[in-house]
């Protein structure tokens, strides 16, 4: 008997990391989609699961060992900075830096995609969201960039398919930034078909020319709308994502295309999260026994992105 039930995967780790003040990829983030569940009652209606922790053999089924190896270095060297009384934080790009709770997070959040897959693929769940951070679209094989270190959704979508036994995963990437890392990892792989809208030009102005058939990359110009939107996924994704028949969909669950983000100049409201996430789960139901898990990624005004979270989540529980 499979379950009906949706996770909610997350974990105390995730809102120790952060970049500095200021920073729009904050914990506070991740306290406003709590407290935005709580509030509305959504939250008794999700199983909660605390992410264990991936390990490095998790972790090497997206990423090169020697930038696995390069991450760990720099974490000691954060450690070692901040007890010698150094600064918080060591920076690996303007806007992307670890502090001396970096490395766990990333690790808890590729580990709560990890296990989500694998109760939703036991059965245990019809579908799952992970609430974490750092976010990982924009981590490729061999680099991090864009707030993001470990890709947890490639990590899980590979788990999927070099351990689990599936033929064929859909990646959908809803974020306002195209998943350059995402490609970068899951590109020519045939058993993987990536769908994803983003604002172009826009970070990190990338994408335009997918690089290879597998993705489906749709640029969209600033100020486009949800209407715009929902007619790319009818006419774009969908057919796609149908002859596909994937047997399990991975979300990049970014809400930084919400009309109130500052972060991207696109105008999705929390209706079109609600809409996209139903048009999703119609294809799991088709082809995947309903198996979805999704993984935040970006969404950076801390009100539209918890109720986007909420409209998302409500949608996977079917309310
Ligand atoms: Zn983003």
């Amino acid at each position: 008997m499979t379950s009906r039930k949706t996770g909610y995967f997350t974990h105390p780790d995730c809102h120790l990391h952060e970049m500095g003040p200021g920073h729009p990829e904050c914990p506070q983030r991740l306290a406003a989609i709590d407290d935005r569940l709580i509030a509305s009652g959504v939250a008794g209606l999700i199983e909660p699961h605390e992410a264990p922790m991936a390990a490095g053999a998790d972790l090497e089924l997206a990423h090169d060992r020697l930038y696995l190896a390069a991450l760990r270095g720099l974490a000691q060297e954060v450690q070692d900075q901040v007890r010698a009384g150094g600064p918080d934080h060591v920076h690996l790009d303007a806007d992307t830096a670890m502090n001396v709770h970096t490395w766990t997070a990333a690790q808890r959040a590729a580990g709560a995609a990890i296990a989500a897959t694998d109760a939703v693929m036991a059965g245990q769940l019809e579908n799952a969201f992970c609430a974490v951070r750092p976010p990982g679209h924009h981590a490729c094989r061999d680099r991090a960039m864009g707030f993001c270190f470990i890709n947890n959704i490639a990590v899980a979508a590979r788990h999927a398919l070099e351990r689990l036994g599936l033929q064929r995963v859909a990646v959908v990437d809803f974020d306002v930034h195209h998943g350059n890392g995402t490609e970068d990892i899951l590109a020519g792989d045939p058993r993987v078909q990536m769908v994803g809208f983003f604002q172009h030009p826009h970070y990190p102005y990338s994408g335009e020319v997918p690089r290879a058939s597998n993705m489906a990359n749709l640029p969209v110009p600033a100020y486009t709308r949800g209407p715009q939107v929902r007619e790319l996924v009818e006419r774009e994704w969908l057919p796609r994502l149908e002859a596909f028949r994937p047997q399990m969909i991975f979300i990049s669950a970014g809400f930084d295309a919400h009309r109130d983000d500052e972060l991207g100049q696109l105008g999705l409201v929390e209706a079109d999260y609600a809409w996209i996430t139903r048009r999703l789960k119609e294809v799991a139901a088709r082809h995947a026994q309903g198996r979805i898990v999704s993984c935040l990624e970006g969404g950076y005004h801390l009100e539209a992105l918890a109720r986007s979270v909420e409209a998302h989540v409500r949608e996977l529980v079917d309310l």
